[in-house]
C-alpha cells in the first residue's frame, strides 16, 4: 500500500529556480541546476523532502546570436500542462494590500528505488487575480525591484502556506536555496505566535524558528545579494511584516535578504570550502560552515560512459562511491567511450551550426554564464599566441555555449568579443559558439570535449559545477584555483591550474601567460604524443573526482551536518 498522507520530519526545499529537465525552462544556470540534482539525489536516497519553486511560465529566456554575436532574447515559454499536474488547492497571500491567489502544479523525482520527491511551482495566473497579479510568476530574474520582491514573497509566504494547505504538517527542516526565499522564515513567524505580536519576538521565540531553519548562500561578492528599499517592502508586504522585519534590526534603509536568512537561520553553509571562508569573511558574526556542491551522477554521465560503468561497476547508480573503482577500467574502453562521446558533441554541433570539427583534433569546452568575472575570453588575450600554439603544439578547437543576463551589458560584450576572436582566429583555431546553453546542452559539452576550461575571477566563482559534470564523464579540467577546483584539482592527475592560488589580486596577464605555457607545453603534448597518460588522467577524474563531487555524498553531508544541527545546536551567533 502506498502511504498517501505527506512523511513525518520531512525537510522542505525552497528554490527560486530548478533545473528539472531541459523542456522546462524553470531556470537559469547553477543555482537551478543545483536544485535539480539536490532532489534528484533526495529521491535515490529515500530522504523525506518536499520542494517548492515557482512557475516561471515565461522562463528565463531563449538566446539568439546573431552574425556579430549579438543576443536577441525572447522569452521562453513552455504549457506547463505538457509536463505538470495542476492541483486544485490554492492559498492567498495579501501583496501591496491585494489578495493574491496562488496556485500550485505537481512534479515528481522519482529516485532509482522508486521513492518520490515532490515539487510543487507556484503559480499566480488564475482568473480570482488582475491581470498584473497574474503575471507575477512569469519570468525568472525579470522584472523590476517590486516584482521580484512580490516573487521572493509569494516563494517564501504563500510557499510555506501552500505546503501546510497540501497537508504538509510535519516539517522538521526549511532549507532555504539562496536569499530568494528568505520571507518563509517570516511565515514561520507568523504561525508561531499565530499573528505578528507588535512588541516583537523574543531571542527564545527566535532560536525556535532557527532550530528549523537551514540557509546555502552561493554568492562571494556582496552585490550579488538580494537587496530591497524599506519603502518598498512596506508597500509590498504590509506594514506588519515589514514592522516585524524592522523589530529584528534588517530595515536599516533596506531589507537584506541574505542578512534575514543568516538571522534566522541555525545552520548556514557555503557551497565550497573557499566560498565558506569568504562568506565568514563577508559576514563576520556569523557562523558559517561549507558543504561543497556536487551534481547528480547518472543525470551528468553521458550514455558512453554510462554503459561503461554498467559494464564495470554496476552499482554506481545507486551509490556512486563505487566511482572510485574506474582506476581499474582498461584505457582502451576509457577512450573508446570518450571517442563516442566526441562524436556525439560534434554530430549536434553539425546539425546545430552547419560547422563540422575535426574529431581527431584537441578540444577545449566552456561554457557558462557570460558574465564579467567568469571571463569567458581570457583565453583571447593574446590571440597571436594563441596561432602560434596550434601552429607549433597541435591544433585546437573551442566550443563555447553561455548566456548573458539580458540587463549584464558587460556580459554581453564578452560574447561579441569571442565571436570577434573567432573570426580572426578562423583559419587557424576553429571557435564556435552554441546558442541556448541548457541542461542538454551542458551534458553534451561536458562530456564531448577533450578538456573544460574554467577561467573565474577568485575567489566569485562560489562553486562551480559544470568542471565536476565533466569529471564523471573523464574530461580533465583547466582551471584557475576557484570554487569546487581548489578542492579538486591534483596538477596533472584531475587536471591542471591555471595560475596558482597565491595572491589575493587576480593578474589576468600572469593568468593568460600561464594559460597559454600549460597548453603549449603540458596539455597539446600530453594529449598528442602520450595518450595513454592521457587516458590515465581521465580515469583519475573519474575515481578522484566523480565519486565525490557527487549530490549524493553532498545530500549525506547535509543530513549529517545541516538537518541535524539546524534541530540540535541552534548555533548561536558569536557576538
Ligand atoms: C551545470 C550548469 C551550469 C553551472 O555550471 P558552472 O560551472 O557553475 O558555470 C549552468 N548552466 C547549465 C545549463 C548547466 O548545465
Amino acid at each position: 500500500m502506498k502511504k498517501s498522507s505527506p512523511p513525518s520530519g520531512t525537510i522542505a526545499y525552497f528554490s527560486m529556480d530548478v533545473a528539472v529537465d531541459s523542456k522546462i525552462p524553470t531556470y537559469s544556470g547553477g543555482l537551478g541546476v543545483l536544485a535539480g540534482d539536490m532532489l534528484r539525489s533526495a529521491a535515490d536516497l529515500e530522504i523525506p523532502m518536499v520542494a517548492v519553486s515557482l512557475i516561471h511560465r515565461k522562463g528565463y529566456f531563449d538566446q539568439r546570436l546573431d552574425w556579430h554575436g549579438n543576443q536577441l532574447e525572447s522569452p521562453a515559454k513552455w504549457s506547463p500542462e505538457e509536463h505538470l499536474v495542476r492541483l486544485p488547492t490554492k492559498v492567498t497571500l495579501s501583496l501591496e494590500g491585494r489578495e493574491v491567489c496562488v496556485g500550485a502544479w505537481k512534479y515528481i523525482f522519482r529516485g532509482v528505488t522508486g521513492c518520490s520527491v515532490p515539487l510543487f511551482f507556484l503559480d499566480t495566473d488564475l482568473e480570482e487575480n488582475n491581470a498584473a497579479d497574474r503575471g507575477l510568476t512569469d519570468f525568472l530574474y525579470g522584472g523590476d525591484e517590486r516584482y521580484r520582491l512580490c516573487q521572493e514573497a509569494i516563494l517564501g509566504l504563500a510557499g510555506v502556506a501552500m505546503l501546510r494547505k497540501l497537508g504538509y504538517d510535519d516539517i522538521r527542516v526549511f532549507h532555504m536555496n539562496e536569499g530568494h526565499s528568505a520571507l518563509a522564515t517570516l511565515a514561520l513567524m507568523e504561525e508561531q505566535a499565530g499573528s505578528l505580536p507588535e512588541s516583537g519576538f523574543s531571542e527564545v521565540e527566535i532560536d525556535a524558528i532557527r532550530r528549523r531553519c537551514v540557509f546555502t548562500t552561493h554568492t562571494p561578492v556582496p552585490a550579488g545579494h538580494d537587496r530591497f528599499p524599506a519603502d518598498l517592502v512596506y508597500q509590498v508586504l504590509g506594514k506588519t511584516r515589514a514592522t516585524t522585519l524592522a523589530q529584528l534590526q534588517l530595515m536599516d534603509g533596506s531589507l537584506n535578504m541574505t542578512e534575514l536568512a543568516l538571522r534566522l537561520s541555525g545552520f548556514v553553509n557555503g557551497v565550497s570550502m573557499r566560498h565558506g571562508e569568504i562568506s565568514r569573511g563577508m559576514f563576520p558574526n556569523q557562523s558559517i560552515r561549507a558543504i561543497t556542491n556536487g551534481v547528480h551522477a547518472s543525470t551528468w554521465t553521458a550514455a558512453p560512459f554510462a554503459d561503461l560503468y554498467d559494464r564495470f561497476l554496476p552499482e554506481w547508480r545507486r551509490d556512486n562511491c563505487y566511482l572510485r573503482y574506474a582506476v581499474g577500467i582498461p584505457l582502451h574502453a576509457m577512450r573508446q567511450a570518450h571517442a563516442q562521446a566526441k562524436r556525439e558533441l560534434l554530430r549536434q554541433i553539425r546539425w546545430l551550426t552547419g560547422t563540422q570539427l575535426d574529431e581527431k583534433v584537441f578540444t577545449l569546452g566552456f561554457a557558462r554564464r557570460a558574465t564579467g568575472y567568469k571571463r569567458g575570453d581570457l583565453l583571447f588575450t593574446d590571440l597571436e599566441r594563441l596561432k602560434q600554439i596550434a601552429r607549433h603544439a597541435g591544433p585546437m578547437q573551442v566550443i563555447y555555449a553561455g548566456k548573458a543576463h539580458p540587463r549584464d551589458e558587460g556580459g554581453k560584450a564578452i560574447i561579441r568579443r569571442i565571436f570577434e576572436a573567432a573570426a580572426a582566429l578562423a583559419n587557424d583555431v576553429r571557435v564556435v559558439y552554441l546558442e541556448n546553453y541548457d541542461m542538454a546542452l551542458g551534458k553534451l559539452l561536458c562530456s564531448g570535449v577533450d578538456v573544460w576550461l574554467n577561467t573565474p575571477l577568485r575567489p566569485q566563482e562560489a562553486s562551480g559545477t559544470s568542471g565536476m559534470k565533466a569529471a564523471l564523464n573523464g574530461v580533465p579540467s583547466f582551471s584557475v584555483l576557484d570554487g569546487w577546483w581548489i578542492e579538486g584539482h591534483i596538477e596533472g592527475v584531475t587536471g591542471w591550474s591555471i595560475g596558482d592560488a597565491s595572491g589575493v589580486e587576480n593578474d589576468s596577464v600572469a593568468e593568460a601567460a600561464s594559460l597559454y605555457e600549460k597548453l603549449a607545453q603540458v596539455i597539446l603534448p600530453l594529449y598528442y604524443k602520450e595518450p595513454d597518460r592521457f587516458a590515465q588522467m581521465m580515469r583519475s577524474a573519474i575515481a578522484l573526482n566523480g565519486s565525490y563531487f557527487n549530490t549524493q555524498r553532498m545530500i549525506s553531508q547535509y543530513v549529517r551536518n545541516a538537518y541535524a544541527a539546524a534541530r540540535d545546536l541552534a548555533v548561536q551567533p558569536l557576538d
